[in-house]
């Protein structure tokens, strides 16, 4: 069934997890997400990010996406990752999305500030529910294939709580991305993260969910701590979707010389490897692993 964003937060506030939640990169995606979460009895958030554009056009497959989450056994929350502009979010909302995700954080803090409200207001009014991003996790949402991807660059900011609290107040926002060390894409060293910065922005902003974005690779036990600290949705894609090509990498290794080489079957075999990486990040998540 499809839910807002707030309601699935309040979810993983009751049981004290976090939602994963991860990007629909093209329909085989989608259905190893969905599967994978059914199967588990466990809510889901699927995301399409603007910068996934070039993959597959928001118009293409926000319809499938809201439709399918509406089929589904389990709650799913459709949700636009790092909307960039206003007129993207509204596309979004258009579309039946029940959250949206507005990325100001490259911007000055005012200006931020104003659009984020904005994108609050325009929320409402079609009852979806915002996430908005404080610090910056420097790389931006580009996916595998960013040219250094994972490497600790000075764009880094990380959270400032008394900031979170005037900001969170002021826009009335429903969940908080903060900067605490993850980094967007495939970590090339080892990340440090800071659960600080979580707790303490908790603390000061009224026990508001905490997104974590660059949730891919990331230790079993340092996920444990971040859900303990307060982070109640992670994103995860990057590993996912290295486990789709790998598998893709494996099949073609087992055809003999000559034979023919069928799409469809490389997109069985991608998906069905995605569905297992999705559960096992989804159990984790959910602290059942
Ligand atoms: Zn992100």
């Amino acid at each position: 069934m499809l839910v807002t964003l707030k309601e699935i937060m309040e979810m993983a506030e009751e049981k004290n997890i976090a939602i994963g939640s991860f990007n629909a990169s093209g329909l085989e995606a989608i259905e190893a997400e969905l599967a994978a979460a059914e199967e588990l009895q466990l809510p889901v958030i699927i995301q399409f990010a603007q910068c996934h554009e070039p993959w597959i056009p928001l118009a293409t497959i926000g319809p499938i996406m809201v439709d399918m989450a509406k089929k589904s056994s389990v709650p799913v929350c459709i949700h636009l990752d790092h909307g960039e502009t206003l007129e993207y979010l509204k596309q979004a909302l258009e579309l039946g999305f029940t959250g949206i995700m507005y990325d100001g954080s490259t911007l000055p803090y005012e200006e931020n500030l104003a659009n984020t409200k904005k994108a609050v207001e325009m929320a409402r009014e079609y009852g979806a529910s915002v996430e908005a991003e404080l610090g910056s996790m420097g790389k931006r949402e580009t996916g595998a294939g960013d040219s250094g991807a994972g490497t600790d660059d000075d764009t880094k900011i990380y959270t400032d709580p008394d900031l979170a609290a005037r900001f969170v107040a002021e826009t009335g926002i429903d969940a908080l991305a903060c900067s605490f060390g993850t980094t967007h894409g495939i970590y090339l060293t080892e990340p440090k993260l800071d659960f600080d910065v979580v707790r303490n922005v908790r603390a000061k902003c009224n026990n508001i969910p905490v997104v974590m974005h660059g949730g891919s690779g990331v230790s079993t036990e340092d996920y444990h701590k971040a859900v303990d600290a307060g982070v109640r949705k992670i994103n995860y894609f990057t590993y996912m979707d290295k486990s789709g090509g790998n598998a893709v990498a494996d099949y073609l290794k087992t055809l003999k010389d000559g034979e023919p080489v069928f799409f469809s079957s490389i997109f069985m075999a991608a998906r069905a490897a995605m569905k297992e990486n999705v559960q096992g990040a989804m159990k984790v998540f959910a602290k059942e692993d």
